[in-house]
This record gives structure tokens, sequence and C-alpha cells, in this order.
């Protein structure tokens, strides 16, 4: 059985379901005011290959996906702007536009990256009824308190408040530097907050308490429970979610319900640039659109991501991600001229490859263990195609659909070598140079063989 890391205990467990056969995850989705970032979709890549880990050990995976298009304020400690009237005012577009539109742009993301959907993708803005609920009954446990501008979770009052960061109500409160308003607590957290009253908002709605939105965290505390049940199996995120997105959702199931909400909950580190923080003042804040500008296919992204255990920190330069395209690019080429899976596959090399899946997902070995295989002369080609579908099931990089499939080459590019050639023939070589580019530009490379030129995918 699989084992993993789990946060809340500061242990590797094995995993065991709640449900026999059944695995319920949560994952902590994107705020749709912007496009995802690189980093972001680190995360969604280590969700992606633990969902598919647990299916391929035989367990049927429910993966709810939320998606936060309200309530997000620049600072997670319910200070700063709204994120959302931010883009509008960049923007000059509705809430509910600039949502849709990056909500649609970040699913395009996911899809080029083979994260395998989501079996629902609930919305904060859908779920308003069930978030003014839980509230309630915080309420009536005795956990909410009413101020000028929201109302608010009291974690004093919850004796355990900390126990997923480790860290105390009271250390936070002695460290902070937080201007605390009305606040009892440094760690008490908004679980709605009031409309501002300059004007109608967009992304408003009544409420016992005033007319205006939810907080950020109740969103996921509502809706895991009703997509899930409470406890479910998985909780995900990135790194960050845990001293303060987590801590509070974990507290509000807790209040409102007397249930832990998850049993495991896993943290995926950061994706780094040049070993620090990608902020857009920085300039380093890079979207898979743009590494597509520059050439590089969305999957070897994925590789450059595997290639690194998620527990760790992995630091994103261009050097590393031609690295990962090239190596992915040579899986290719070597796939594409192997015979189609046979009925055995190669065990030794599966083995080492579950050991290190199994192994709190283990990715670097795990790859380790594919080229293992993908160099062993000892095998013959169809037993690592039928093995491969194994490995490929849990990295999705797309590999099984190329075994055995020789390149398709469009004919325009057949017209540019041809025509590469007779340039090299009358000895024009900045026409054969300039030719070779617009090759380039279309994907494929023209080496110069023995018998005339060849040509290859770049
Ligand atoms: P957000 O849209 O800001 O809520 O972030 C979406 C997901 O990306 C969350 O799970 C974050 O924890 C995660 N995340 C944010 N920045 C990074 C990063 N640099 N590397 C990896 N994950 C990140
Ligand atoms: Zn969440």
């Amino acid at each position: 059985m699989i084992r993993l890391y789990n946060t809340l205990t500061r242990k590797v467990e094995e995993f065991k379901p709640i449900q026999e056969g059944n695995v319920g995850i949560y994952a902590c989705g994107p705020t749709v005011y912007w496009f995802a970032h690189v980093g972001n979709l680190r995360t969604y890549v280590f969700v992606d290959v633990l969902r598919r880990a647990l299916s391929m050990a035989g367990l049927k995976t429910k993966l709810v996906m939320n998606v936060t298009d309200v309530g997000h304020l620049t600072d997670d400690a319910d200070l700063g702007e709204d994120k959302m009237l931010l883009a509008m005012r960049r923007e000059g577009k509705t809430a509910y536009d600039i949502a849709r539109f990056y909500e649609a742009a970040f699913m395009k993301d996911l899809a080029r990256l083979n994260v395998l959907p989501a079996d629902a993708y609930p919305r904060a803005t859908d779920n308003i009824p069930e978030q003014i609920d839980m509230i309630r009954r915080l309420e009536k446990n005795g956990y909410a308190y009413v101020t000028s501008d929201g109302v608010y979770f009291e974690t004093s009052k919850l004796p355990d408040y900390g126990r997923l960061s480790g860290q105390k109500a009271e250390d936070k409160k002695a460290g902070a530097r937080v201007d605390m308003g009305e606040k009892r607590n440094s760690t008490d957290f908004a679980l709605w907050k009031f409309s501002p009253t300059d004007g109608k908002r967009e992304m408003e709605w009544e409420s016992p308490w005033g007319k205006g939105f939810p907080g950020w965290h109740i969103e996921c505390s509502a809706m895991s429970k009703k997509f899930l049940g409470v406890p479910f199996d998985i909780h995900t995120g990135g790194i960050d979610h845990v001293p303060v997105h987590h801590e509070n959702e974990l507290a509000q199931t807790q209040g409102a319900d007397g249930v832990l909400e998850a049993n495991v909950w896993m943290h995926g580190e950061f994706l780094t640039v040049d070993g620090g923080k990608m902020s857009k003042s920085l300039g380093n804040l890079f979207t898979l659109e743009e590494l597509v500008t520059r050439g590089f296919d969305p999957l070897a992204f994925r590789y450059f991501c595997l290639g690194a255990h998620y527990r760790t920190k992995l630091n994103f330069t261009w050097e590393a991600l031609t690295a990962a395209q090239n190596a992915l690019k040579r899986l290719r080429d070597t796939v594409r001229g192997w015979d189609e899976p046979g009925t055995v596959g190669c065990a030794d090399h599966e083995r080492a490859f579950w050991k290190a899946i199994e192994d709190d997902l283990n990715t670097p070995e795990a790859l380790a263990a594919l080229w293992n295989m993908v160099e062993d002369a000892s095998l013959p080609s169809a037993a690592k195609a039928k093995s491969l579908a194994v490995f490929d099931s849990v990295f999705g990089l797309g590999l099984v659909d190329l075994v055995g499939k020789a390149i398709e080459v469009p004919d325009d590019v057949h017209m540019l070598v041809q025509a590469r050639e007779a340039a090299r023939k009358a000895k024009d070589w900045k026409e054969s140079d300039r030719l070779r580019d617009e090759i380039a530009v279309r994907g494929f490379a023209v080496e110069d063989g023995a018998n005339g030129p060849v040509i290859k995918t770049s």
C-alpha cells in the first residue's frame, strides 16, 4: 500500500481509506482573477500524480477541486484589497466575466498538462447558502462574533487551534505586527465580510448578519462537506496553505461539525525562480502560455516537475526546462521505435517503479526506474511497451500513445526540406539556414544523413 506524508501528524503513514476501495480528495483550487503561474501548476501536477497513483493502486478516486471566484483579499490576514476588485479596475470587466475567463484559461492549462479532470469543480459563488449555513452552525456553537466589518472566527475558543502548523495562537499573537482592528485574537479570521457602504457590489449576498460576501476559508470547509462529506480522506494544497488557509479550514469544520475535516493533509513545496519567490514585481512569474511561446511543450514542464519530489523545493530555470524537454524528446523518439505492447511486462523494473511511487510518491526515483527500463538492452521492446503503459498511467506524459508510431510529417515541412536540399546543392548556405529555421518553427528538425535528409521532431 501507498505511504504518504501527513502534515497533520508530521509522519509518513500507510494510507488507509475511510471507505474501503474508495478515496475522497479535496484540492484547494485556483483563485481566478489572473492566469495561473507555473508555480501554481506544479501543485496541480502533484495532485494529479497523487490521484493517478491511488487509482493505479486500485482505489476509486473522487477528486473535488474548488474555484475561488470571490472573497480572496490580497493579504491572507483578511486585510488588503479584494483581488477581484483589483482585476475589475485593471480590465474594465464585470466580476463574473473575469472569474469565468480565468477559470477557462486554468482548465486549458490543466488539459495541456495532461492533468485528469476532477469529478467536480464547485465555485464559491455557486455555494453561498452552504457557507452561510456553516457560519450559522459556528455561531450556534459559540465560535463566531460580529464586528463592524464582518463575522469572525474566534480562534482562542478552539483548544487545539494551530495543530496543523504546530503554531499556537499565542505564538502568532506575540510575533504578529498586524493591525488587529476589532479582532479578539490576531489569528481570528473572517467568515463573512460586510459589503463596503460606498455603493453596490456585483458579488454580494444577503445573510443573517448583513449584506456581504464570504471569507476565503469558509468556501472550502462548506464545499468539501457538501461534495465529499466529512471527514474525507485527503486534503491537498501548496505549502503556503498550512499556516493560514488549511489551519482555518480545519478549525471551521471542527467548530461547526465537531469532526476532523480530512484525515491526511498533503502539501506540495514551492516552485522557486532563481532560488526565490515568484512575483510580478520581479518579472519572474511565468504562465504556461509563456513557456509555449518560448517553444516549450507543456509536457516538458510536467516532466520537469516529476524530476523533483513534491516535498522538495524546485528551482525553475530555462536551462533545467530545456534539459527536461530534451529528455522527454529522447523518450518519445525511443518509444516510437518500439513494438506494440506484448503480454508480458518487465517485472523487475515495474517493481522498482512501484517501490518509488509507494514511498510517498517518489517521482524522481520512479523516473529513474523508467530510464533503467528504457536503456535495458536485455529486454524486448514489446515487454517495455507493456510496462510503459503502467508507468505512464502515473506519469501522464502521453508516451503510450506514441509506441510504434512513426512521426507524421506534414506536406509543407516536406516541401521546406526539399527546398533546403536544393539550396544546399546550390551552396546557398544563407537560404538553407533560413529554411532550417522555418522547419524548426513547425516543430521539426532536419539532419543531413548519408542517404539524404532525415526529418525528426525538434
Ligand atoms: P492560488 O491561486 O494563489 O490560490 O494558488 C493555487 C495553488 O498554488 C495553491 O495550492 C497554492 O498553495 C499553490 N502555489 C502558489 N504559489 C506556488 C509556488 N510558487 N509553487 C507551488 N505552488 C504554489
Ligand atoms: Zn481551500
